[in-house]
């Protein structure tokens, strides 16, 4: 995309999100009528993220073309992404502990919700099972995008192995990702309009500016430590960005279209396609774009790691329970993994918090306290989960592709 349409679509953006909270705020129940144009723009981003993904993680490794630099690009990128998020961990644990939130909380009647009760028993073995799709096509109806691209990285592998026979497969997969990514820039044009649709139809579903005050009231001082976590975390990552590679400010102006789209689509998989696109024009190298993105959209999710570590901790303190040192290392551990587990889709954090909680026998029930904010704080983090992605892939491509693997 030109630079020029670049910044104008960012300034329409800014303006859109402004206008989509007052809208919603003031005009609740209008916005709900309007809300349809934001789904068709998260349809529209839907709607590429499949063949986008396979094609990019295919030609992406077609590039490196042998597999020994697969394992060091790889190797490095799941390290960075690890040490990231256990920062992030750590970040979330120190501020809960601090603010100590959930002092004083009310214990409400609200329920929980079917969708997180059936997640009860999931466990650690089931992240790792779910790296392996017993039915690709099943998979790709639902979303989940790790086990496809499980499958992506073993197919371009086995291709890297045949040698000439490999080299137009490698060019159809180049060529879909090219188109892929032309779509992504025909679909960023219509970002103002979806974006403002979508935000002031999320407010207008909360009832309006008031009542979304309400609820953020109640559990005041739990938003206001989520929110001051994650933005310590955003910094933090601002500053390694600084440091390893330079120039960190304009990096953030390049991908604030990524981000104000993972605040109004919280998705961070829906988003994507422009994280991708934007990182393109800010001069990352298509090796991290094609390899080092998809897979951070998937297992590096910092902003929902630190929120899973909070809000458990939180729910502790409303329950009056004191967790020990070991019962938070066993907190910092499972919210690291519940994190990889989460899907970069809408309040996906929220459901797989249950392996957090059950990890350190506190009641599921705690998530009620949770819920009607947790559409709120699930904006900001996703937007931290993209600017994480989009860190990672600056960082990996200066430390690592830069130097020639
Ligand atoms: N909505 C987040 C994302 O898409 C995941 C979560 O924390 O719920 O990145």
């Amino acid at each position: 995309m030109p630079h020029s349409h670049a910044v104008i679509l960012l300034i329409l953006i800014i303006l859109s999100a402004i206008i989509g909270v007052l809208f919603g705020w003031f005009f609740g129940d209008l916005s709900l009528q309007i809300g349809w144009l934001g789904d068709l723009f998260l349809n529209a981003l839907k709607m590429i993220i499949i063949p986008l993904i396979v094609a990019s993680v295919i030609s992406g490794i077609g590039a490196l073309g042998d597999v020994r630099k697969l394992g060091r690009l790889g190797g490095s990128t799941l390290l960075y992404y690890g040490f990231t998020t256990a920062v992030a961990v750590f970040i979330g644990l120190v501020v809960v502990n601090i603010i100590q939130p959930g002092a004083g909380i009310e214990l409400g009647e609200a329920t929980v919700p079917e969708r997180i009760l059936e997640k009860q028993g999931t466990g650690a073995s089931d992240i790792i099972m779910s790296l392996i799709s017993p039915n690709l096509f099943a998979s790709a109806t639902e979303m989940q995008l790790l086990p496809i691209i499980v499958f992506a990285i073993l197919f371009a592998m086995a291709l890297t192995t045949i040698g000439e026979r490999s080299k137009p497969v490698f060019a159809v997969f180049d060529g879909i990702n090219e188109a892929m990514m032309k779509l992504v820039i025909w679909i960023m044009y219509f970002a103002p309009i979806g974006i403002f649709a979508l935000i002031a139809a999320r407010i207008g579903l909360a009832g309006g500016g008031e009542e979304l005050f309400k609820e953020i009231e109640a559990v005041g001082w739990h938003v206001v430590t989520v929110l001051t976590g994650l933005f310590i975390h955003f910094c933090f990552l601002f500053l390694l960005l600084q440091l390893v590679a330079g120039k960190g400010l304009a990096y953030l102006f390049g991908m604030s279209r990524a981000l104000f789209t993972g605040f109004g689509t919280a998705s961070s998989t829906a988003t994507l396609p422009l994280t991708m696109e934007n990182a393109r024009e800010n001069n990352v190298s298509d090796k991290a774009i094609k390899f080092v993105l998809p897979l951070g959209s998937t297992v590096n999710m910092d902003g929902t790691a630190l929120y899973e570590a909070a809000a458990v901790l939180f729910i502790a303190q409303a329950y009056g329970i004191d967790l020990t040192m070991t019962q938070q290392i066993i907190v910092f551990i499972t919210a690291t993994l519940a994190a990889i587990g989460a899907a970069g889709i809408p309040e996906a954090g929220l459901v797989t918090m249950v392996i957090v909680l059950s990890a350190v026998g506190l009641p599921l029930d705690g998530i009620a306290l949770l819920l009607a904010v947790d559409w709120f704080l699930d904006r900001f983090r996703t937007v931290v989960n993209i600017w994480g992605d989009s860190v990672g892939a600056k960082v990996i491509d200066t430390l690592v592709i830069k130097k020639a693997l």
